[in-house]
């Protein structure tokens, strides 16, 4: 049995003893709306993240004109000062975009390595997404598909800094919708429990893991991911989930390196999902080999 003591806390009483079957971002959803599988490209999120920048900095220098008569009863030398800064701060915003712009469409990580560290190369692109999903939101692009072109943004970003070494310990967290609905094994315990049935892709991302030797688990929920991480300590993880879970976990989880690879839904989300095997592991060898080239 794999070590951890994060799958017990995950069980409840309300559902006996397991969790309810939507996932927490689809509650109260009408899923017979869903969109389907989703492949947008980075356009979409740098499109909406530019544009709310822009508006951002506009919306700052509108309230610093505002502001400043009554700045300038304080002392006349407060509001140049102020706007100076504004100025300064929205130029490196400005460059720090632009960076992560060329970073992505070139691969190659064109940010100093202090700024790479810790993952506060996304900080601004971090910063600005919610505004970017509500924004795509008013131009009638739903939060998935803003979530889909970030996703491929955020990966890009990862292999882009990524410093490759075959040691590196790597995490595959699964969402519980993966194992096969029918399937009475209690892999969200112990991945191990599967029976490779073939019902699911369970046993051949178990596969995978065996081949490369790192572990993997079935993460019931946000909370419970981010308490395996915690615990675990990778210096990587792919998240398999779909798009708005991605979304919200690797913002919670920037400072670490994380992959996210959208699940697939062919009877819809929250229910029997897959994962397409070659892509998984294709970024696992990508996140451990030198020279391991992949386009997410
Ligand atoms: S492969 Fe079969 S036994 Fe294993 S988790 Fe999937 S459905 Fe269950």
């Amino acid at each position: 049995m794999k070590e951890t003591t994060i799958n017990k806390v995950e069980k409840g009483p309300n559902h006996g003893g397991y969790p309810s079957h939507l996932g927490d971002e689809w509650q109260s959803e009408d899923l017979s709306r869903h969109e389907g599988e989703l492949d947008e490209g980075i356009g979409l999120f740098f499109g909406f993240t530019t544009v709310s920048f822009v508006l951002l900095s506009l919306f700052i220098f509108l309230v610093l004109y505002l502001v400043s008569p009554r700045l300038a009863e304080f002392h006349p030398i407060i509001p140049p000062i102020v706007v100076f800064i504004a100025i300064v701060m929205v130029g490196v915003a400005a460059i720090l975009l632009l960076l992560t712009s060329l970073t992505v469409v070139t691969g190659k990580n064109l940010f100093p390595s202090a700024l790479t560290k810790g993952g506060r190369d996304k900080s601004l692109i971090m910063l600005i997404t919610p505004l970017a999903v509500k924004l795509g939101g008013l131009f009638g692009f739903s939060r998935d598909r803003i979530a889909s072109s970030f996703i491929k943004v955020n990966n890009a970003l990862v292999f882009a800094a990524q410093n490759k070494t075959k040691t590196r310990s790597l995490l595959i967290l699964l969402p519980r919708c993966i194992q096969h609905s029918k399937c009475k094994q209690k892999v969200e315990i112990d991945i191990d429990n599967c029976k490779d049935c073939g019902l699911c892709d369970i046993a051949d991302i178990i596969k995978i893991c065996e081949r490369n030797s790192i572990e993997s688990f079935v993460a019931t929920g946000g909370n419970i991911a981010r308490q395996l991480i915690k615990e675990k300590r990778p210096s990587g993880v792919i998240g398999v989930a779909c798009e708005r879970e991605l979304l919200s976990g690797i913002h919670d989880t920037s400072g670490l390196p994380v992959i996210g690879i959208p699940n697939l839904r062919p009877d819809g989300p929250c229910i029997d999902t897959r994962v397409n095997l070659s892509k998984l592991e294709d970024a696992v060898k990508a996140f451990m080999q030198q020279d391991h080239k992949i386009s997410l």
